[in-house]
């Protein structure tokens, strides 16, 4: 089976975590500080505060914003449910926009007519590794959180993603571009948010009674992320090869291929191609030994009962998500390509679609 997902874990990871267990000093701690200033640098911004999840930075860059109920948060349809959560969180109410079909990221023409006198806060994800269009959206003056979980070390119109929000947030889940297990960051330029953030990340030894949280993250999590950042750049120079040999070997074949506009680069988190049916085609994929995924669970505006997200729909029946990740072998990624390619010829035979899948 060739799994969608896997971390990269190498023998200095597992010696940077056992030489931080061996010390006994495990909670967050002077790793957890080396983590944030090297991701402070990476990504060019003043501050940052490290969390126990990518959801909590995302709670905690709206509880430092002030957003609270009453308040609306825009927000794609097509991204992770986590982000919404975060906003239900504070009390206050997502609002959603369309996405742009080409890049699968926030289209700032739509988000633009959603926006209301209540809108306090945009959240904008870069989907896949390609960078939203940061321009327009930077330019209503309302608070931008950038959501960079899913793509480090892209550009957009030559300046690095994770410096344009007012916030930005990474997440350091498992299957991310770098993994803690679990973890996430948030970043800013403005002190008095990076202040507030790292007040309530913690609760102990204060004096006041404000509502804080436990959200910190530990520092052998830590180490593990200082270490993983050290081969980010290692890391997306194999998923850019994969993604080229992909590219080569699915140029002639009845599927959509990731945009490439000219004013940003992008890097490869996921391989998202489109197909008439992306279910169906997952499941036949499955069934020959190929674990691919919807990239976006459902779309938000389906657990909100809501309407009216065109390109949204189109991209949760059609994006389908290839194996990516720098452990993939070449074997394994041609495996990928002549499994799809006989799927879709299958598929264009008019098969039955009743699958017996592997149990
Ligand atoms: C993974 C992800 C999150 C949530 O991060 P967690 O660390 O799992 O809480 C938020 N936004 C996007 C776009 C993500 O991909």
């Amino acid at each position: 089976m060739i799994r969608h997902s896997r971390p990269t874990i190498a023998a200095e990871d597992i010696a940077a975590v056992g030489t931080v267990l061996e010390t006994g000093q495990l909670a967050q701690g002077e790793h957890v500080r080396q983590f944030e200033d090297a991701m402070a640098a990476y990504l060019g911004r003043r501050g940052a505060v490290a969390t126990n999840s990518g959801t909590s930075a995302l709670h905690l860059a709206l509880l430092a914003l002030g957003v609270g109920p009453g308040d609306e948060v825009l927000m794609p349809s097509y991204t992770c449910v986590a982000v919404t959560n975060a906003v239900r969180y504070v009390g206050a109410t997502p609002a959603l926009a369309d996405i742009d079909p080409h890049t699968y990221n926030l289209d700032a023409g739509d988000a633009r007519r959603r926006l209301t006198a209540a809108t306090r806060a945009v959240i904008v994800p870069h989907m896949f590794g390609l960078p939203a269009d940061m321009d327009p959206l930077t330019e209503w003056g309302i608070p931008v959180i950038e959501d960079c979980a899913q793509t480090l070390g892209a550009t957009y119109r030559g300046r690095r993603v994770g410096g344009f929000g007012t916030v930005s947030i990474c997440s350091f889940y498992a299957t991310k571009l770098l993994t803690t297990g679990e973890g996430g960051m948030l970043l800013s330029d403005s002190d008095t948010l990076v202040r507030r953030a790292r007040d309530l990340r913690d609760y102990d030894d204060r004096a006041d009674a404000t509502l804080r949280y436990n959200y910190k993250m530990t520092d052998f999590q830590a180490a593990l992320g200082v270490s993983q950042l050290g081969r980010l750049p290692q890391f997306l120079a194999r998923r850019e090869a994969l993604a080229a040999r992909y590219e080569a070997a699915l140029r002639g074949l009845p599927v959509g291929l990731p945009a490439q506009p000219s004013d940003r680069t992008r890097i490869f988190y996921r391989y998202v191609v489109s197909v008439w049916n992306a279910p169906e085609t997952s499941a036949r994929l499955l069934a020959r030994g190929v674990e691919c995924k919807s990239p976006v669970g459902r779309p938000l505006h389906e657990y909100l009962g809501a309407d009216g997200f065109r390109h949204t729909e189109t991209a949760a029946r059609t994006a389908l998500s290839l194996p990516l990740y720098p452990l993939l072998s070449d074997d394994e990624s041609d495996t990928v390509v002549r499994a799809l390619e006989a799927t879709l010829a299958e598929q264009e035979d008019g098969l039955p679609s009743a699958l017996s899948t592997p149990s």
